[in-house]
């Protein structure tokens, strides 16, 4: 998904220089337009690929268990509200350690990817 965002914001940006060139030769008003709008769609891609870039490089090695299902992801035994720290990955399982009440449990969850 971050790399899909970085990919289409530099095609966007590389049509969008495109356009502005084309906008000196002929029918420029329409161009600079498409262009203007084009260059501001790759500045939004990036920005939406950077927001999340330092987070998921984080928790890069836990990433397939999804940043979504980990937001909600609680402790079977206590209810503790578990993070990333809390995840660990044995022979392609993928076990919970609580660091409150210290239950470790194999995740049940099929991650959704
Ligand atoms: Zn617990």
């Amino acid at each position: 998904m971050k790399t899909a965002g970085y990919l289409l914001g530099a095609v966007l940006g590389l049509v969008g220089l495109i356009f502005l060139v084309a906008a000196g030769q002929s029918n420029t008003m329409p161009r600079v337009i498409i262009g203007i709008v084009l260059l501001g769609g790759a500045a939004f891609m990036i920005y939406l690929a950077r927001s999340r870039g330092p987070e998921t490089r984080i928790t890069h090695e836990i990433d397939l268990t999804g940043e979504t299902e980990l937001e909600h992801l609680r402790c079977k035994s206590c209810g503790a509200q578990l993070d990333a720290d809390a995840i660990e990955m044995h022979e392609g399982a993928i076990y919970v350690k609580c660091p409150y009440c210290g239950t470790t449990y194999q995740l049940e969850e099929k991650p959704k990817w």
